[in-house]
């Protein structure tokens, strides 16, 4: 039978399905994840098995009260009191010092753990109800694009395997921001870009705090493993030409000439930054299920250059297989 959001006995039907050895598809409003118990290793490596994700990817744990969030911690900056406060429920991922309860699985061996609170009422529904915070990365196989509904889920893993909490569409559409917060160089450490700004996150930095880029190696204090770092991620499985063209008048030129071809998808996103957000896989998964030659996306130049964007680049700069500079006049 089906999980529904309004089930008084939500958190006693969950826990059954972890007793029977399956995961829990978990809408939050970023992307559908692939839920389970920090403190149930056979759980935690079953979603490693089932994602075909390496052992040496950190996973996100998720929280469902701020008492929660600092216990997974060992360590609680002003800048974590401060953003969460701010940010939480929402699409904002602290990395901090790990607590001695966060077993190696979830955090590959590192010393930090990253932490975030989702904003969605069936998301905090559940994490309330199990007092237990749950690993939640994407609902979708290594590599591939995310889940953004839970057909999206049901499409990759079969009922045996995961059971689907359905929460309707996602809100935000891509991943979250990742910042990690060293306290010792009073510095924050911009991991990955999702649909909150730089600007929001300083805006709400103590006195003495700084926003910085992460160091390119280990060795400089740099995080050793990240996925959401990888050079190939979020991809479809057909080719994916994105090109960026230098005026809105080229796009529209070479719209008109990619529409006249059947065999190739074309892929315009929404003007607005969050719709982009919100739409990018549900768009790259429909033209990629029309199985074409390729898939061409179109995008206008000066979105590179604008903050909102920063996130749906950073998916497209990983998920594309070419990209391409469109010249200004024709392409
Ligand atoms: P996801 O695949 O969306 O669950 O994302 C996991 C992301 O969390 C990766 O992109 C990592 O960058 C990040 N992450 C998780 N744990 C850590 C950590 N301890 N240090 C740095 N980044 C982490
Ligand atoms: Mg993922």
């Amino acid at each position: 039978m089906a999980l529904a959001l309004n089930d008084p006995g939500l958190g006693a039907r969950v826990r059954e399905v972890f007793e029977q050895g399956r995961l829990l598809a978990l809408p939050t409003e970023t992307v559908y994840g692939l839920a389970a118990p920090i403190d149930r290793p056979d759980l935690i490596a079953r979603v490693f098995e089932l994602k075909g994700r390496p052992a040496d990817n950190p996973l996100i744990v998720h929280v469902g009260t701020l008492g929660q969030a600092r216990r997974v911690v060992s360590e609680w900056p002003e800048p974590a009191e401060r953003l969460s406060r701010a940010f939480w429920p929402g699409p904002l991922t602290l990395v901090l010092p790990r607590a001695a309860c966060i077993p190696d699985a979830v955090t590959a061996g590192l010393d930090t753990v990253a932490v975030r609170m989702p904003d969605h009422p069936a998301a905090l529904a559940v994490l309330r109800a199990l007092d237990v915070p749950l690993v939640a990365p994407s609902a979708n196989l290594f590599t591939c694009l995310s889940p953004t509904s839970a057909a999206d889920v049901r499409a990759v893993f079969s009922a045996d395997q995961v059971e689907i909490l359905d929460g309707g569409p996602c809100r935000v559409g891509i991943e979250s921001t990742i910042v990690g917060i060293d306290s010792r160089r009073r510095r924050l450490l911009w991991l990955r870009p999702g649909m909150l700004e730089r600007a929001e996150i300083v805006r709400h930095l103590p006195e003495g705090w700084r926003l910085e880029a992460p160091p390119a190696s280990e060795a400089e204090g740099g995080p050793r493993q990240a996925p959401g770092r990888m050079e190939i991620h979020y991809r479809p499985t057909r080719p994916l030409h994105v090109h960026v063209c230098a005026g809105r008048a080229d796009c529209d030129r070479l719209a008109e000439r990619l529409r006249g071809d059947g065999a190739r998808a074309l892929v315009v996103l929404p003007e607005d930054a969050n719709r982009a957000g919100r739409d990018l896989y549900r768009l790259l998964r429909q033209a990629d299920g029309e199985n074409p030659e390729s898939i061409e996306l179109l995008l206008p130049a000066e979105r590179l250059r604008q903050p909102a964007w920063e996130g749906v680049i950073n998916r497209l700069r990983k998920a594309a297989t070419r990209w391409i500079q469109v010249p200004a006049d024709g392409g």
